[in-house]
């Protein structure tokens, strides 16, 4: 099986591999880094800032938070929140202010996409191996038997209490990460910080401007391979890629099966989209809505984003034609590989 996780390529920074302070730039502006392994992935903390003492503090309490939201959310570890309400039996289970908070927020926003997100999807994802990494392809009974244990509208959320009907389970997966960066932004700012770029597993989180005060280019992570589709140019602004190519297996069938599950079938989503990338001031926004527009394919998300229009978005087909929104479409340059691709713009 192969698994890629989320790469959203950072062109504008070299590797800085542990926290240390890295170019002088601007006078007494350095370059402080931090890199870590948290919530099952990669995640680069870049902060700009001339003072070593108070960069280096940002970086050490931000990656702390991120500890402390990873112990509350693992579905795994037996201490976690998560694994508390998936284990509650029917019993309401009290959680941290935290936990009410992401999952107030991934309720509301699988209400918001109706059920394109849905954070109950665990059995079905545990049925097709997504969440051990040994992948099979369940039979359809069971694929029927277990969508009836998914349904958002059915978990009890009141203040810092969660219901689930026996058997019925949540991974916060989809949106965990966006959230999470939300929260280390706002540590950094707390600590003045008002430069930095987060990358949480390819989840970015572009804090301000670059130090020089020009935006941050990002490359966007090509479907179709290991490179770079092309660079979008952006400040203070959260950027998020979804899409099947991240982590999937290929079945006895010889079929690829990905990761993000249509709640509606139980099954891969396969739609004709490969990548959904959303740009917005919220990590947690971009996250939900990436995979939930995913989820809907092309047309639905059209739909979506002209019903909201609150924030950007870039489409791939797996024909290879691009749709973008107009607020980002000229902050988006093609690699030259890519050049051909149709570009439709939203609007
Ligand atoms: P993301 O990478 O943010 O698109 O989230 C994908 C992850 O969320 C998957 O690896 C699953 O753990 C979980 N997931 C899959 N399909 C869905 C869905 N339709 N709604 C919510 N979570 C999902
Ligand atoms: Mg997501």
């Amino acid at each position: 099986m192969e698994i890629r996780r989320i790469c959203v390529c950072i062109l504008c920074l070299g590797a800085c591999l542990s926290l240390t302070a890295c170019l002088g730039i601007q006078g007494r502006i350095e370059e402080y880094s931090n890199s870590f392994f948290a919530m099952d992935t990669y995640m680069t903390f870049t902060v700009y800032d001339d003072s070593a003492r108070n960069a280096q503090a940002a970086l050490k309490q931000a990656a702390r938070r991120l500890g402390e939201l990873e112990e509350l959310w693992s579905v795994t570890d037996r201490n976690s929140d998560i694994y508390a309400v998936n284990h509650g039996g029917g019993q309401p289970v009290k959680v941290q202010e935290d936990t009410a908070g992401l999952l107030s927020f991934a309720l509301k926003m699988a209400k918001e996409t109706n059920g394109a997100l849905e954070p109950t999807l665990y059995p079905v994802l545990t049925a097709w191996g997504f969440t051990t990494e040994v992948n099979q392809i369940p039979p359809a009974d069971q694929i029927s038997r277990l969508l009836q244990t998914v349904g958002y509208d059915r978990v009890m959320l009141a203040e810092n209490s969660v219901t689930l009907e026996e058997g019925m389970m949540l991974d916060p997966g989809a949106v965990g990460k966006g959230y999470a960066g939300d929260e280390a932004e706002q540590i950094l700012r707390e600590f003045g910080i008002t430069s930095a770029l987060l990358d949480i597993g390819g989840n970015i989180q572009a804090v301000g401007a670059k130090p020089d005060g020009s935006d941050w280019r990002l490359g966007i992570r090509s479907p179709f391979g290991e490179g770079v589709l092309g660079v979008l140019r952006i400040s203070d602004s959260a950027v998020v890629t979804s899409g099947n190519y991240e982590r999937y297996f290929i079945g006895e069938d010889g079929v690829r099966y990905g990761h993000i599950i249509d709640p509606s079938t139980g099954y891969p989503v396969d739609n004709g989209l490969a990548s959904v990338t959303i740009v917005a001031q919220e990590g947690k926004l971009c996250d939900a809505l990436s995979t939930a527009l995913f989820v809907m394919g092309e047309e639905q998300a059209v739909g979506y984003w002209k019903l909201r229009q609150d924030f950007d978005m870039l489409l791939v087909t797996e024909s290879e034609e691009i749709y973008v929104t107009k607020g980002i479409k000229d902050r988006f340059d093609l690699r030259n590989e890519y050049k051909d691709m149709v570009v439709h713009e939203i609007s």
